[in-house]
């Protein structure tokens, strides 16, 4: 594509059409599951795919947000989807899954966020596949936080994920349902209550931000018990989406790894290509 021909050859890359592949492909498909790989465009679809992973999209494909870095659909969603939790059961059970990343669209109108499908969904995939082991990428739940994350006891996570997405000042322009202090709250209030499991979180590089205010994202995660973080290249994902601002340099992304560990950061991905579910599976090795 036009913008493809644009981009700086550090993102250019191929995209490998495995054997494996096709079967992520076919099994997603058939069982007819959502993803953020797709509806997000991402660029690693073909590596992870080709590696036998990949993040489910739960509680349907309209979200009721429109973050303008976003290329999934903004509407009036469904109700949360019954059979969703059988069908990702299927799905671990078919790809031989021992690892699953599970994000979903933002539920504002649902009174609880969406917090009890996760539940729903987490307990269903665990009677069939109990040694299966899930990353959550949770909405903020705006005014339920407290009320989501002790639904969430019943089904409790390997990693908690909250994205923060962008530095508090590019909010209204990229995140505007969003709320830094609120998403900020939320991994805190995640790592009060549930002391042993680590929070993550994760930055878009690209959109316009300085360095000043990345340092201060990493410091006000850290702040918040943070531990866990990716930082990647924003790359606009549909026509309808931001521009790019800049793209940073390989060396600039290792530089921020360098930054995040310096701050205290265990785990850190920092790559043009890095994405909060990148190769999320290596959390656990
Ligand atoms: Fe999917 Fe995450 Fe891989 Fe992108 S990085 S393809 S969203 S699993
Ligand atoms: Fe996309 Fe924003 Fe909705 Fe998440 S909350 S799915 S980033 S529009």
């Amino acid at each position: 594509t036009a913008n493809a021909k644009r981009l700086p050859p550090w993102l250019r890359r191929p995209w490998p059409a495995s054997h494996s592949f096709q079967h992520t492909e076919q099994t997603l498909e058939s069982l007819h599951i959502e993803t953020i790989c797709s509806h997000a465009n991402c660029p690693n679809k073909g590596e992870c795919w080709g590696r036998g992973t990949a993040t489910v999209l739960i509680l349907g494909n309209v979200c009721t947000r429109n973050c303008k870095f976003c290329s999934v659909g903004t509407g009036r969603p469904k109700p949360p989807d019954l059979t969703e939790p059988a069908r990702l059961a299927r799905m671990v059970q078919e790809m031989g899954l021992k690892y699953l990343v599970m994000t979903s669209v933002n539920r504002d109108d649902l009174p609880d966020g969406g917090a009890g499908h996760f539940r729903d969904c987490i307990v269903e995939v665990r009677k069939q596949c109990p040694s299966v082991r899930f990353e959550i990428l949770t909405p903020d739940f705006r005014d339920n936080q407290s009320e989501a994350l002790e639904i969430l006891a019943d089904a409790l996570p390997f990693v908690f994920a909250h994205n923060v997405e962008t530095v508090p000042s590019l909010y209204p322009k990229a995140r505007s349902g969003g709320n830094y202090r609120l998403s900020l709250g939320l991994l805190e209030m995640a790592g009060r209550r549930y002391p042993g499991i680590p929070t993550k979180s994760s930055i878009m590089l690209g959109l316009g931000e300085t360095d000043e205010e990345v340092m201060q994202v990493l410091r006000d995660l850290r702040a918040v018990g943070c531990r866990r973080i990716t930082i990647g290249q924003y790359l606009k994902p549909s026509g309808d989406s931001l521009d790019v601002n800049d793209y940073i340099r390989p060396e600039k992304f290792q530089w921020w790894a360098d930054q995040a560990r310096q701050v205290g950061f265990s785990w850190v991905q920092s790559s043009p290509f890095a994405r909060s579910s990148y190769f999320a599976e290596r959390q656990c090795t």
